[in-house]
């Protein structure tokens, strides 16, 4: 059983309570954060707090607490759960006004909800979604206009990825307006001509951390990058692709909406960012 926090408590994960009233329950007024850990350290933290922060300001909602506190109660659960190889989620709601009301409470007398709890993963290397590429399917981008801010409104992003398992894929990208916004929780890429692109930041997708990792490394290994939206059809005829998250790392696509790319296995440069992104963030973790 793992140990959860909630609110300033440590208690098993079969003990922990949140109120009926909670905005992040009632309202999906809640943002979250996943840090990856690798060997038991953290990867890419001082930029998952960032976001957070950023997150939290767009919402207008107070922080529960500073980065320092943030990163010592990380520190904790990892070493509380053991974790090697895995995840820590956190999630800040509004809180618990005491009742149902569309209007944000005071923040002076309704404090913050926070939580975190812990995931294992296998190691990163033992991936047999890595080893074998993922094949996806394109559904209309019907979320808000904040894609930006990191909520918990994940209900589409959820129905995206059934509609994917049912037409036999394994997850699926949003289109709006012809062009590829991201994933239903990463970021995506293409390769053309050793060339790699990636739509710009705009409040159409989230910022991805791992994104911004991946264009840092691309740039240092002397790949080209170019940040523009593209199309479905272009997709389609890219060399490669890929997608970047906290919890996938750099992970190979090798079908879109039934059209194999390539030869149909992960591509070269999609492996090659993930050996150095998984090298890095081993060197990098707090
Ligand atoms: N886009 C969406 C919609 C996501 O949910 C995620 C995962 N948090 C990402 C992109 C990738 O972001 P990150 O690299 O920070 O995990």
């Amino acid at each position: 059983m793992r140990t959860v926090y909630v609110n300033g408590s440590w208690v098993s994960e079969d003990q922990a309570v949140i109120s009926v009233f909670d905005r992040g329950f009632l309202m999906a007024d809640a943002v979250y954060e996943v840090t990856t850990v690798i060997d038991g350290k953290l990867v890419d933290f001082a930029g998952h707090i960032a976001r957070l922060d950023r997150s939290l300001g767009e919402l207008d909602m107070p922080s529960p607490a500073t980065p320092e506190e943030l990163l010592d109660l990380h520190r904790e659960i990892v070493a509380k759960n053991g974790i090697t190889d895995g995840r820590v989620y956190l999630q800040v709601t509004r809180g618990n006004p005491g009742d149902r009301d569309f209007l944000f409470p005071d923040p002076k007398v309704t404090r913050p909800t926070l939580v975190l709890f812990t995931q294992i993963t296998g190691r990163p290397e033992d991936s047999a979604d890595a080893k074998r590429g993922l094949k996806i399917l394109t559904i209309p981008d019907v979320r808000w206009g904040r894609r930006d801010i990191k909520t918990t409104q994940l209900l589409y992003p959820s129905m995206g990825k059934m509609m994917a398992k049912k037409a036999g894929c394994d997850d699926a990208w949003f289109i709006e307006d012809g062009l590829v916004t991201e994933g239903t929780s990463n970021n995506a890429w293409i390769v053309k001509g050793g060339k790699l692109i990636t739509r710009g930041l705009s409040n159409d997708i989230l910022h991805g951390i791992t994104r911004a990792a991946v264009m840092r490394y691309a740039a240092e290994a002397q790949m080209e990058v170019e940040e523009r939206s593209f199309t479905l059809d272009e997709a389609q005829a890219a060399d490669e692709a890929f997608v970047t998250s906290a919890s996938a790392f750099v992970m190979p696509v090798v079908e879109i909406d039934g059209a194999r790319l390539g030869d149909g296995k992960p591509g070269r440069v999609a492996a090659r960012l993930r050996e150095i992104y998984l090298d890095e963030s081993r060197k990098s973790g707090v």
